[in-house]
């Protein structure tokens, strides 16, 4: 990724608010700069957009949505950001974090009425740390449906979208306005786009295997789950115009992915009171704190493993998730009628694994809290049959980069604002703080969606 630094760029075409990247972020950000009646442009590097946006499952946190209302669930603004800055131990920047929490719900509403997104409110369990019922998503929870519905809205709303383009240079002037940028296609052929604003909405640096060696040792054998376009291009253009870097650790982690399926096992199964064990058969951490730091516990153990264990009522509630359907279809969900059939099919010591179910029981039927912290209820006790998977820890994405104040601007290293540029998803600094359990579940589309459309209203404001 280069830099140009120059005071004249000769440019192909032009546009007002330039956006690098078509997943969450960046069509948000268009969508947002063309309903504030700017021109503007997406440049995508696949030639299909997909994202990590595709992969994920697609739910946006937000508060005091008309979605909500409908449900008759009570949730406003302030008690999203104390969720979000309790997760993170006050280790963020408390004015971006505020931002965004004010800004979910009406992005929320935005992309449904923008982009005809049918969002309705994950109901039947909250996830950890959230206070209220506040997980938004399309009726089979994937970000495939999320992605469609972002790719149809900006397509009726006449945005040109330019696929198999990759941004490979940004050109800047002395004072760090960017002019425009240089597009790579894959015939080796090169474009030049000039732009009154730039949005960085290519995501982090997940692919890159040495940067996240550096930067998140914890994660450096994990499996990347993410989208492999994530290679740092916004963090590296960051560096070379000498801006503001921060929470570089930060990142979400999944401590429960089906191994080798390389699917996701919701981690309701968890909280609705399923446990994991390890090799040896025992227990090893809090299964009900956050699944992002989950992940390097689980990586920690024998192989970098463990079995998820949970039940039929639980499975029928992981069932909403198309991930979860998709994971019994293809045998990553066993079903095992007792510990002694749980044992040989996962290959584990069974008087060990007996042990522990009868521990996690006494605990249920007690009422109590474990040595690891958590606290069993009677109300979610595991009752045989068993169902279980083998499970590992995965990188989804990395929550630290280049560092936006609250309208999503980046700065210099000096904390001066850049004068036009943009950052938003995994393209700049998150609200995680810097290190895996600052991740309140959905942190990475509320960012993407949050800072989308904060970038795109200020971007037009220059175009
Ligand atoms: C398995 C999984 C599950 C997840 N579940 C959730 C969830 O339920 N809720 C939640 O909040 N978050 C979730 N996340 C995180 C969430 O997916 C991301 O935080 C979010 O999608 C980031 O959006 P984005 O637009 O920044 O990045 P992406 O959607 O990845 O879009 C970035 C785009 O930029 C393009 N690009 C990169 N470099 C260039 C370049 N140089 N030129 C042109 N284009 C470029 C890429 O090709 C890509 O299409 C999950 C992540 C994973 C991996």
């Amino acid at each position: 990724m280069r830099l140009l630094r120059t005071g004249r760029f000769a440019a192909d075409a032009e546009t007002g608010v330039l956006v690098v990247g078509a997943g969450a972020a960046g069509l948000t950000a268009a969508l947002s700069a063309h309903a504030a009646g700017a021109e503007a442009m997406l440049l995508e590097r696949d030639a299909t957009p997909t994202g990590s946006t595709s992969l994920s499952s697609g739910l946006i946190p937000a508060a005091g949505t008309r979605f909500q209302r409908a449900l008759g669930i009570r949730d406003d603004t302030a008690t999203f950001f104390a969720d979000i800055m309790a997760k993170n131990g006050g280790r963020t920047d408390a004015a971006r974090a505020r931002r965004l929490a004010d800004v979910a719900g009406e992005a929320v509403e935005f992309l449904a009425d923008a982009a005809g997104v049918p969002f309705s409110v994950v109901e039947g369990f909250t996830y950890p740390g959230h206070s209220a019922l506040r997980m938004h998503g399309a009726p089979r929870r994937t970000g495939v449906e999320l992605m469609g519905h972002l790719l149809e809205g900006a397509e009726r709303a006449g945005i040109p979208l330019v696929t198999s383009a990759a941004v490979s240079t940004l050109a800047a002037d002395a004072a760090g306005r960017i002019l425009g940028v240089e597009v790579e296609r894959p015939g080796g052929g090169r474009e030049r786009i000039a732009c009154r604003a730039l949005v960085l909405a290519c995501g982090g640096f997940g692919a890159d295997a040495a940067r996240v060696r550096t930067h998140i040792p914890t994660m450096a054998n994990a499996l990347y789950f993410g989208h492999p376009g994530h290679r740092g291009d916004a963090l590296a253009w960051a560096e070379a115009l000498g801006a503001r870097l921060a929470d570089l650790a930060g990142h979400q982690g999944h401590g429960s992915v089906a191994h080798p399926h390389g699917i996701l096992i919701t981690w309701a199964a968890m909280t609705e009171g399923g446990i994991q064990v390890n090799r040896e058969g025992r227990r090893f951490a809090d299964e009900s704190h956050g699944y992002s730091e989950h992940a390097a516990a689980v990586l920690e153990q024998p192989g970098g493993e463990a079995i998820a264990i949970f039940d039929t009522r639980i499975a029928d509630i992981a069932r909403q998730f198309e991930d979860f359907r998709n994971a019994e279809a293809l045998g990553a969900v066993r079903e095992a009628a007792d510990a002694r059939a749980l044992a040989a099919m996962f290959v584990l010591p069974e008087a060990a694994l007996a042990a522990t179910l009868a521990e996690a029981d006494a605990l249920a039927a007690a009422g109590t809290r474990d040595a690891f912290g958590r606290v069993f209820s009677e109300a979610k006790r595991l009752v045989a049959p068993y169902r279980a998977a083998r499970v590992t820890g995965a990188l989804f994405h990395t929550q630290g980069g280049p560092d936006t104040d609250a309208e999503a601007r980046m700065l210099g290293a000096d904390g001066r604002l850049l004068p036009n540029l943009f950052a938003a998803g995994g393209a700049g600094r998150g609200v995680s703080g810097p290190r895996a359990d600052g991740y309140l579940s959905g942190n990475g589309l509320l960012s993407a969606v949050g800072f989308g459309r904060i970038a795109g209203l200020a971007a037009a404001r220059l175009s």
